[in-house]
């Protein structure tokens, strides 16, 4: 245990001399807030983009900050910024996530979210669930209505129905524009891995004004996805985490390295044991996806309210907003 984060200090010691030492636990009894957003990470890159769709997916990531910052600036709670920010993203169809949804191989699709809360470590996640409209709000009725924190497939969507979640025909997720994605892959016989069949995933990680932190993720996945495959974004510690004490962090990219390296949690146990700012712990856990050959990105808050990105793709739609006067979108990693 102390070999691996000792590895990841040698590692981030260079981003460590430039940014501000988080000050500890103790001292976050203040009335700032923070939240951070992301749409996905990949091959994202300026001449891939009209003008429109880059205005309209600025426009997107607007209104999911706006909302978030609505609900932080008067008060509310981090879990209730990160639920209107994700639930904007979610009914957005150019993101991956409930309506734009990516294709499964079988052109059909299963989405997956989790969402946790770092006052009291509560969670709650779904995966493969087809028929939920809202997958984060079903994550946070697991989280806050049963006793376990995953639930799948069939047995989701009947706690779904329970608990009087709304349900939509599958069809509901369909979109031209992903469909032919799917079809593209299947005639250039693509990996599903392909870097360029995997962005849009959506997620957000607040502070409150209480000195609270949540995090949320909901995604389709990866298109052409098969075999009941499930990746990052609904498990708790790779694709998500919140801990009060140390950070709150959602993830997007090539989801089985981000299970494999943990990597929410081990931004957070950095930051938590090592006491390493947001920004170093990030950029060593991702330099250490990359190492092992993945791709993707994060967006973390810390306790005290700093709000980050990390992300080794050429670009991660992803936007910020504090009560200390930041409120930016961005999409290209040269911005
Ligand atoms: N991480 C997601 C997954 O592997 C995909 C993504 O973030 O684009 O399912």
């Amino acid at each position: 245990m102390r070999g691996f984060f000792t590895r990841f200090a040698i590692a981030a010691s260079g981003f460590a001399l430039a940014v501000s030492h988080p000050v500890s636990a103790q001292d976050h009894a203040q009335a700032g807030w923070s939240l951070a957003i992301h749409g996905g990470a990949g091959t994202i890159a300026r001449d891939s983009m009209t003008p429109e769709e880059d205005a309209a997916h600025r426009a997107a990531l607007q209104a999911a900050l706006d909302a978030g910052a609505k609900v932080l600036a008067e008060g509310g709670s981090a879990l209730d910024a990160i639920e209107a920010a994700i639930l904007i993203m979610e009914d957005e169809p150019r993101f991956n996530a409930g309506k734009g949804a990516v294709y499964t191989w079988d052109a059909t699709h299963e989405l997956d979210a989790s969402i946790m809360d770092g006052r009291t470590r509560d969670a709650g996640a779904v995966a493969g669930v087809t028929t939920v409209r809202n997958p984060i709000l079903l994550a946070r009725k697991v989280m806050t209505d049963s006793p376990h924190v995953m639930l799948s497939g069939k047995g989701a969507e009947t706690f779904a129905a329970e608990q009087g979640i709304e349900l939509v025909p599958p069809s509901y997720f369909d979109t031209e524009f992903r469909l032919k994605a799917l079809e593209r892959m299947k005639a250039k016989q693509l990996s599903a891995l392909d870097v360029d069949v995997k962005f849009g995933t959506v997620g957000a990680v607040a502070l409150d004004k209480h000195g609270n932190m949540a995090a949320g993720t909901s995604t389709g996945g990866m298109t052409g996805k098969r075999w009941g495959r499930v990746g990052d974004a609904p498990i708790i510690g790779a694709g998500t985490y919140a801990d009060d004490r140390a950070c709150a962090v959602s993830a997007t990219g090539w989801g089985e390295f981000f299970i494999r390296v943990g990597v929410a949690r081990s931004i957070c146990a950095l930051m938590e044991y090592e006491d390493q700012s947001a920004q170093a712990a990030s950029d060593a856990v991702m330099d250490d996806v990359k190492a092992l050959g993945g791709d993707g990105g994060v967006i973390v808050v810390s306790p005290s309210g700093e709000a980050v990105f990390s992300f080794n793709t050429a670009g991660m739609y992803r936007g910020r907003a504090t009560s200390a006067g930041i409120n930016e979108v961005a999409i290209y990693g040269d911005e």
